[in-house]
């Protein structure tokens, strides 16, 4: 490697450091000298592909997105399993807990998120955990082979994955969820009640409406105490209830934070050496939990590191699936409407199917699909598109296939 090429350090190889790695080496391979510190011992992996390895529908291999190889091939510098302690800013250089100390020109901090543990006594139990990482699932795993009872809580799409997956695995789960629906920020009562059918027919224990006071056992996690003074019985709680960005290094080094790290629509921080992207910053008082933002972030900030950037980060609309074999469920946009908005429903409970767009003037601004999600895409480029949805508004539910310039004319036909 060139002694005089600039060093870019990154701190997280995770889903958006390593993707806006992609992206520069598209836009000036060979630019910096890069050098990569991971806190998990693995090359970069699909966060998104976990469930599927929990459930067992995907191997550890097929969830893997750069091998080791990779890294050594574009002569990219990988510490994995040894995190970033400390960042120097007046000198800009970082240390790693084995005492790697380097120095950069750039700097890219990519720390993702932290599962939210909730305050309750005996939460530091062993047996407690998140639902965020291979050693993550690992642990559910080995639980699974030595015991029965697991407890989720948190009925969002991560406690439901991580419910079906240890479900599948042979544990006997219950799903405990705080309001009086699952999923209650996607769907509206009638769909939850179908999914929680579902779920049920596939062996889940539901407790709704149900507020965790506290964890009880001695030596590892024995069950969970509700706010009914009910008990449920488990020898592993996971906890799917949300993240906080992980931004204890950042302000450790003095970098300005609120919720997340502070980023501007270049995704540089408050420092101009230092760039952040994913979950761990805060765009325009945005945090994220999704994907799809994350890479639009590492295309914007490589832009910016390649010094061809002249692009503009800009929040926009997301769409997110369970990943349970056998449900369909899609959701995209703002599904949860409010004020000015109407909502399209279409509902055939024989079917399992429920479908509700929520309108604002003319345009679909969001949507959720249960039973029957193959037309999510389309109904996704309609909301991104701001498309004008007038001449088919009387077919809109239908899907894509009626909504075609020439399906009015076939469903009078047929
Ligand atoms: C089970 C699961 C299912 C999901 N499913 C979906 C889905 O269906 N759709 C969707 O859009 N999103 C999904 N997500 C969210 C998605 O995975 C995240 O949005 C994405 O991973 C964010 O990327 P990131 O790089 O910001 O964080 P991460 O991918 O978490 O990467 C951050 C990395 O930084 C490392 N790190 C932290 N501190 C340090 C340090 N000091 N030094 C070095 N390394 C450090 C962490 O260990 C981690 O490896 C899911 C997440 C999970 C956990």
């Amino acid at each position: 490697m060139s002694a005089t090429r600039p060093k870019l350090v990154v701190i997280g190889n995770g889903m958006a450091g390593i993707r806006t790695v992609e992206e520069l080496l598209q836009l000036a391979s060979g630019l910096y000298d890069i050098t990569v510190f991971g806190a998990e011992p693995y090359g970069n992996y699909n966060r998104i592909l976990l469930s599927m390895l929990l459930s067992g529908d995907k191997g550890a291999d097929e969830i893997m997105l750069n091998t080791r190889e990779w890294y050594a091939e574009r002569g990219i510098a990988l510490h994995a399993g040894d995190p970033v302690v400390a960042i120097d800013r007046r000198r800009k250089r970082v240390r790693s807990r084995r005492g790697v100390d380097v120095s950069y020109d750039r700097l890219l901090i990519a720390t993702g998120s932290q599962p939210l543990i909730i305050p309750v006594p005996g939460r530091d139990l062993p047996g407690v955990i998140g639902f965020r990482s291979i050693d993550d699932v690992e642990r559910m795993l080995e639980a699974a082979r030595m015991h029965k009872r697991a407890a989720v809580i948190g009925g969002g799409l991560l406690g439901i994955e991580a419910a079906n997956g240890l479900s599948r695995r042979g544990m006997r789960v219950t799903l405990i969820h705080r309001t009086d629906s699952l999923l209650n920020q996607q769907l509206n009562a009638d769909a939850a009640s179908l999914l929680a059918r579902n779920l049920e027919a596939r062996g889940l224990t539901l407790r709704l409406n149900a507020e965790t006071v506290s964890l009880y056992g001695d030596e590892r996690v024995e069950g969970v105490a509700l706010a009914d003074g009910s008990r449920i019985d488990a020898d592993l709680v996971v906890m799917a209830v949300g993240v906080r960005p992980d931004i204890a290094l950042a302000k450790s080094c003095g970098l300005y934070c609120e919720n997340g790290i502070v980023v501007d629509d270049t995704l540089q921080t408050y420092d101009p050496y230092i760039y952040a992207v994913g979950e761990c910053v805060q765009h325009r008082r945005i945090t994220f939990g999704l994907v799809a933002p994350v890479w639009e972030q590492a295309r914007v900030c490589a832009s910016h590191l390649a010094r061809v950037g002249h692009r503009r980060y800009r929040s926009a609309q997301t769409a997110t699936k369970l990943k349970v074999t056998g449900i369909d469920l899609y959701s995209a946009g703002d599904f949860i409407g409010g004020a000015g908005t109407e909502d399209l429903v279409l509902r055939d409970p024989r079917r399992g199917v429920y479908k509700r767009l929520v309108l604002k003037g003319n345009r679909i601004i969001g949507a959720v699909l249960y039973g029957d999600a193959k037309d999510g895409g389309w109904y996704f480029e309609l909301i991104q598109d701001g498309t004008d949805i007038t001449p088919v508004r009387n077919r809109l539910l239908f899907g894509k296939h009626y909504c075609q310039p020439d399906a009015e004319q076939v469903g009078a036909v047929a």
